[in-house]
Order: structure tokens, then sequence, then C-alpha cells
């Protein structure tokens, strides 16, 4: 069976949703091998086994850690030069997509970005985009050298399958080109305890509507245990950090929940947040946009909506 390498993307070996969904992915178009790079493998393990690796290229190295992602490229060049993969699947996060363009450049291949589905095809494997703020979608595979593709996270249900994955260790080698940036300091982003928003299983937004006041969003957020997201326009008026932006040029989430709170719905907000499974608008305006793809809509001011929710939810 063709063998499929999946990045592993991970913090110390605590191993990200986007991965067990990439897993999840490559199971579908042959037999999954996980690369993982970096230190904390012990970590990682039982998760890579849990969803199915059927094989584990192990490159642990203290050095890769201290580097940017330059080295990482190297090693999984070096992994897919052996190994002579079906097809390359990284997660689509700035580190995934700056791994994934150095790659296609070492392997000289074919790369694409920002699939929200990946399926086997005659011709080897075939991908959909979404495009133009989700206005059309596009069918891609790439015609030379290996597929390389960063896939958006929650494309897939991360679906277990139990494995005993086969360990290879990867002698490491960088070189020092790869080494010429060091990461200096690390400074951890002020911690909400939030879930992390793409990953979120429910997420709570607020827009102009919330008139800067976060707080009815924030209180509703935790009592559901979910992320805060945020509008362009409540991004661009410093009510909120870009991070939590939802929308073309912002996040795509996909959550089982989206509660849009005091946003109009335009299209390049739809864009970040159309595949949620249940849409709940709070909105004064009761003709506005995104009512068009409510599956529970309250017309009312937020500031009164959200705290009663609130109240309620925290009761249970
Ligand atoms: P508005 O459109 O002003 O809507 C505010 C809503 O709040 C209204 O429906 C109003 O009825 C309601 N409201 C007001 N007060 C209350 C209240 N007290 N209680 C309840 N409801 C209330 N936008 C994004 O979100 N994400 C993107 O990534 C993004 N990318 C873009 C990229 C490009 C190239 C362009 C051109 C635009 C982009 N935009 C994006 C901007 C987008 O077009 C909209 O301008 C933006 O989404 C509007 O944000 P909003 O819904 O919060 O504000």
């Amino acid at each position: 069976m063709a063998e499929i390498l999946v990045l592993v993307d991970h913090a110390d070996g605590a191993v990200r949703k986007t991965t067990t969904e990439l897993l999840t992915i490559a199971r579908r178009l042959g037999e999954p091998s996980a690369v993982f790079i970096g230190s904390g493998y012990d970590a990682a393990r039982d998760t890579l086994a849990q969803f199915g690796a059927a094989k584990v290229y192990v490159a642990e190295n203290p050095e890769l850690v201290d580097h940017l992602v330059a080295p990482q490229a190297e090693v999984l060049a070096q992994v897919a030069a052996t190994a002579q993969p079906a097809a390359i699947l990284l997660a689509s996060n700035p580190d995934g997509k700056e791994i994934a363009a150095r790659l296609a450049i070492k392997l000289e291949s074919g790369l694409i970005t920002d699939a929200v589905d990946v399926v086997a095809a005659d011709a080897g494997i075939t991908t959909t985009q979404s495009v133009f703020a989700g206005g059309y979608t596009v069918t891609a595979r790439v015609t030379h050298g290996t597929p390389i593709v960063t896939v958006k996270p929650n494309a897939a249900t991360p679906e277990p399958a139990q494995s005993t994955p086969v360990e290879e260790k990867v002698a490491v080698s960088i070189s020092d080109t790869a080494k010429r940036a060091r990461i200096v300091e690390r400074a951890a982003r002020g911690e909400s305890g939030r879930p992390e928003l793409t990953e979120a299983a429910i997420v709570v937004s607020g827009g102009r509507g919330t008139g800067g006041d976060f707080g009815p969003v924030e209180a509703l957020a935790d009592a559901l245990g979910a992320a805060v997201g945020a509008s362009r326009a409540a991004v661009d008026s410093g009510w909120y950090p870009h991070a939590h932006q939802v929308g073309q040029t912002g996040k795509t989430v996909s959550p089982q929940l989206y509660v849009a709170a005091g946003i109009s719905g335009a299209i390049q907000h739809r864009a970040g947040m159309q595949t949620s499974k249940t849409v709940v608008v709070v909105n004064k305006d009761a003709e506005a946009p995104i009512f068009s793809m409510a599956d529970f809509g309250v017309v009312g001011d937020l500031h009164t909506v959200l705290p009663q929710a609130t109240e309620e939810i925290t009761k249970r």
C-alpha cells in the first residue's frame, strides 16, 4: 500500500488535533507514516498509535528545537528521499506552510496549500480547496513529483484506529544554512485558559455589535468551555487581537457550535465559519444576513441576551 507521510504538529510532544485529522485523511489514501521532528516523542507515541500511524520516523535532536523551521524541512526531505511516499501531508498553519514550501523546492515537487479535502484518485490524489471567500471550490492535483499538501484544520473529523507503529530513528544532520536563524527567546502569549480557536468544539464570536465590550462574549465562552472569535470589524477597531479573527483574512473554524454575536454575516466572515455544524446568531437586526445561515437565532441586544444565556448555562 502507498506510504503517506504526515508531519507531526506538536509542542514538546503534545500532538495537536490537526495531526490526528491528517492521520485520519492519510488512512483513506494509503498507509500513514508519521514523521516526528523535535523533542518529546515519548509524550506523542500513544496519540500517533491511537490514530493509526503504521510507522513513525523519529528525529529527536535538541538542535531541531533551537532553530526555526528550516531544519525540519531538511529532515522531512531526508525521510521523503528514502521513503518515496505517495504524498506528504502537513497542517495548514504558518509553520506547516513554510516547511511545505521549502520541502517542495528540495524535492522539486508540486505543492497545494489550504486543502479542505484530499481523496485518492486514479492519478494519485486530488485535493479540494475553497477559494474567493468560499464562493468557488477548486479540485486540483499535483502533476510533478511527490504531492505535498497542506490541509486546513478541521478538514476531517479525527477517527481513532489503534495501531502498533514501527519506529524508525532518523539520524539528523542539519546543514549550516538551516541553522542560520536561532530562537533566542520564547514568550508565552497571555494565557486565557481557553481552547485554541481552530481546534475548539465551540466558538463564541463577537463583532462590531459588541461596541468594544467583549465581556459578555468571553463570559459565555467560559461558561461553554469555548474559544473566543472576532469579526474583522472588531479586530480592526482594536477591540480584540487579530489572532482571534475568523474569516477570509483570519482563521477558519469548523466547530460543533458557532455563536455569532453582533456580527452581520459578510461573505468574508462566512468564509471562516461556514462549515460550523450548528450556528447560533444573536443580532438586534432581524434582517441581518447572518440569520440566513442560523440554525437558531435570537433577535435582541447581545448585552442582554448573552448574559442571560451565560446565567442559565452556569446554573446547570
Ligand atoms: P458589521 O457588518 O458592522 O455588523 C455588525 C452587526 O452587529 C450588525 O448586523 C448589527 O445589526 C449588529 N449589532 C449592532 N449592535 C448590536 C447589539 N447591541 N446586539 C446585537 N447585535 C448588534 N471580516 C471578517 O469578519 N473576517 C475576515 O477575515 C474578513 N476579511 C476580509 C477581507 C477582505 C478583502 C475584505 C474586503 C473584507 C474582509 N472582512 C472580513 C470584512 C467584512 O467585509 C465585514 O466588514 C466584517 O465582517 C463586518 O464585521 P461585523 O459583522 O462585526 O460588523
